[in-house]
């Protein structure tokens, strides 16, 4: 019969309940017993919520104090060696050591979970990594859940993603040679499931979304047929990406289902439907566990229907992957107007979503028609709607021609006309954009909200803190100077509430990591840019020096990446319309004498496919983007972009073809290892690479910026070599910025006079 589920559900609490515990856990404010607390409220409450909107069962095991990947590891009892700790008797505090680092280790290294702005804590594994078993947290929330009554369904990240997600620590691991050790610790597990009396365990293999090298490709088989005789039924999750590519190896694994993601990948079903064996569940992922918007439920139907005459029962309805990148509860959003509410689903409204498509599968449309005809009329709405749709903004992209998306001359006639009025010496210094975020700063802006300190006054405490920067950074001795970034609170939200098309959430939050979580605005219309956003203030800043200041931005790929974006038009469409808001702005700039800009891409890499085959047309788009915004501008203005810490090696055309004068990156936590492939593939105009780590309260000292600054000149010409640290320090105080920026300038001038 066909089952209605989901991958999982977020952790952190419509409320971000669990955040707030965590951070009182660790500042000793409550205890252990307080905080466990906490856990199983959510827990209950995330399984209950399943329940009554109608699952057939819930998941458990999606639940994590941290992260699951660091879970994982936990319950299979491989945790890093160089931490001491017996895994069978891991306490919560010594799970938070591995988390967070202590005295004596540093935490795990902390990575995107694929494409996603999720992050979890890399596994290591190394000659002495054992799988001898660890912490019964997931045995014992299954036993929990079971004691409230719910029909459970174990949720476990596979062994195949789990090696291939973690990191060999000596070069030249096999980590697929792991696969022989990591599957009897599986099996214990597997083994204690069916004891507990599990019937269905979700085994998620997220690689499956990945074009996987043939070696671990091959290895599907030989594991899961030692998983599959445990006698539970695994159901294999792949999400993400599309497994099309692994169609005929999926099909003929000995386990009892196979989940495909069909809202990333809707195109992947046909390739699983021929041939489909009949005894084998296919859970069909239609409704969108990455994004806000209700579910066109009519056209999902639609989507279903070939599967569901074929399979019958067999074919199970589910989220696309875990909702847990999605907010937990639209009914606690209480300040969004009627409309857009109504176009929203965040994670337990789309326990709903799959309901009802269950539902109307296995007892007729007729049977949900009032869902039915009210998601046809949003869904009808949208497609209409005036707030949505601004035809002269389409009429605008549409209109966008080569030339648009050129700057008028070459690199080098630019380089000659910017050195003609900047006079800049040999290695000019520069920052990436914002200083200190003070709590001064922080009250004020929230003094302003609360409508107790007023707009006049606001602005002019910013500006007070941008003549407390200028003047600073004229005392160090900057050369291209900023105005901070005071007055913004975050890079997206502070362009996207002055843009229209953007809606804001009060409690949409999303788990980054650990109890970390981001806001992302609602890119919903077409977006359009009614006024200047921050001209005056770069005026301002530009009135106090008459060394170059320069504006800054943020790109179009970042505020589409960084943002919960529309699902009626393609992204590429959307990306150029929040490019010619960026433009407008870059006009504006250039108008009021700002002839420096800065235009900040640290999403352009994380943008990137999962599948290789696709790389070139987000590049091609989301390259002209960029361009776009950047472009309209005259040859002696000099546009900088700045992009954080991220393999460039492979996408270096596409980061030179952004054709930017100036890009700034993150390169000294990789001790300048980033520059060697910007050397040898000749990247042709000026670039900045950190010459040292912001991230850190630590001061470095000279020697060590000019050794980095040595290195750069290696594989750099000195005449295109900007210097600066690896990001904006707006996490830093001021006397940690000052002091590093000292010392940065002194390596500097020390440099210069070696030239
Ligand atoms: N200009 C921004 C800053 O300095 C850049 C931030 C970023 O790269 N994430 O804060
Ligand atoms: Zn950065």
């Amino acid at each position: 019969m066909t089952v209605a589920h989901v991958l999982g559900f977020p952790r952190i609490g419509r409320h971000r309940e669990l955040k707030f515990a965590l951070e009182a856990f660790w500042r000793g404010e409550i205890g252990e017993a307080e905080l466990a607390a906490v856990g199983s409220r959510l827990r209950r409450q995330h399984w209950d919520w399943q329940r009554e909107a109608g699952l057939d069962c819930v998941a458990v095991g999606d639940f994590a104090w941290y992260d699951q990947v660091l879970s994982t590891a936990a319950l299979l009892g491989a945790l890093p060696a160089r931490f001491g700790f017996d895994a069978r008797a891991l306490t919560l505090g010594q799970y938070f050591e591995l988390a967070r680092g202590n005295a004596a280790q540093p935490a795990l290294e902390m990575t995107k979970w694929f494409d996603t702005n999720y992050h979890y804590l890399v596994p290591e594994l190394d000659d002495h990594t054992r799988f001898d078993g660890g912490i019964d947290w997931f045995f014992d929330e299954i036993d929990e859940a079971r004691a409230h009554g719910h029909t459970v369904k174990p949720v476990l990240l596979g062994p195949l993603s789990f090696l291939h997600l973690a990191k060999a620590r000596r070069p030249g691991l096999d980590k697929l040679g792991f696969a022989a050790r990591v599957v009897p610790a599986y099996r214990r597990i597997l083994e204690r499931l069916v004891a507990q009396g599990v019937a269905w365990v979700q085994l998620d293999e997220p690689i499956l979304g990945l074009a996987l090298d043939p070696a671990w490709a091959a290895a599907f088989e030989p594991v899961y047929r030692e998983l599959a005789s445990c006698g539970v039924k695994l159901l294999l999750a792949s999400y993400f990406g599309s497994a099309a590519g692994h169609a005929d190896l999926l099909k003929a694994l000995p386990v009892a289902g196979v989940h495909l993601d069909l809202v990333c990948a809707p195109q992947q079903l046909d390739a699983f439907l021929a041939g489909w064996p009949q005894h084998k569940v296919l859970s069909a992922g239609v409704i969108d566990g990455r994004n806000i918007w209700a579910a066109d439920l009519s056209a999902r139907l639609a989507q279903l229907e070939a599967a569901h005459a074929q399979l019958g029962g067999q074919l199970w309805i589910a989220s696309s992957c875990s909702l847990l990148h999605c907010p937990v509860d639209l009914d606690a959003e209480d300040a969004l107007d009627g409309e857009l509410h109504g176009w929203l689903a965040f994670a337990r409204q789309k326990l709903g979503e799959v309901a009802v498509l269950r539902r109307a599968l296995r007892h007729g449309h007729a049977a949900v028609a009032p869902q039915l005809a009210a998601s046809d009329a949003v869904a009808r709405r949208r497609r209409i709607s005036r707030r949505i749709h601004n035809l002269a903004v389409k009429a605008r992209v549409a209109a966008l021609t080569a030339e648009d998306a050129c700057r008028a001359s070459p690199y080098p006639l630019r380089a000659t006309a910017q050195r003609a009025w900047l006079k800049l010496p040999l290695l000019p210094t520069t920052t990436v954009g914002s200083f200190p975020q003070t709590d001064g700063i922080r009250a004020a802006r929230a003094a302003c909200r609360r409508g107790e300190l007023s707009e006049a006054d606001y602005t002019a405490a910013m500006q007070a803190e941008i003549r407390k920067a200028v003047q600073r950074q004229e005392a160090l001795g900057l050369d291209v100077l900023v105005h901070g970034e005071a007055e913004r609170n975050d890079m997206v939200e502070y362009f996207a509430t002055q843009l229209s098309g953007f809606a804001f959430t009060r409690f949409g939050w999303v788990q980054s990591y650990g109890s970390r979580c981001v806001k992302p605005p609602i890119l919903f219309g077409d977006v359009m840019r009614p006024k200047a956003m921050t001209v005056a203030w770069s005026r301002y800043a530009q009135s106090l020096t008459t060394k170059p200041m320069k504006g800054m931005l943020t790109g179009p790929v970042t505020l589409l990446q960084w943002s919960f974006v529309r699902d009626d038009q393609p992204r590429e469409q959307t990306c150029l319309q929040l490019a010619l808001a960026i433009r407008d702005e870059v006009a504006d700039l250039e108008a009021a004498g700002i002839r420096v800009i800065q235009i900040d891409e640290p999403a352009f890499r994380e943008g990137l496919p999962l599948h290789r085959g696709e790389w070139d047309a987000y590049l091609e788009w989301a390259g002209r983007a960029f361009r776009i915004a950047s472009c309209g501008v005259a040859d002696s203005t000099q546009i900088h972009t700045h992009m954080c810490y991220s393999e460039f090696n492979d996408i270096l055309p596409a980061i030179a073809a952004l054709d930017a004068d100036v890009i700034t990156l993150e390169t000294s936590r990789s001790d300048m290892e980033l520059l060697d492939a910007f050397g040898s593939f000749a990247y042709p105009n000026g670039i900045g690479p950190g010459v040292y780590d912001i991230h850190s309260p630590r001061v470095p000292p000279v020697v060590e910026m000019l050794r980095l600054i040595g290195k750069a000149l290696a594989v750099l010409p000195a005449e295109r070599l900007w210097i600066n640290p690896d990001c904006g320090l707006k996490t830093r105080s001021w006397p940690e910025a000052e002091a590093a920026l000292a010392h940065m300038l002194q390596a500097v001038r020390a440099a210069r006079a070696a030239l």
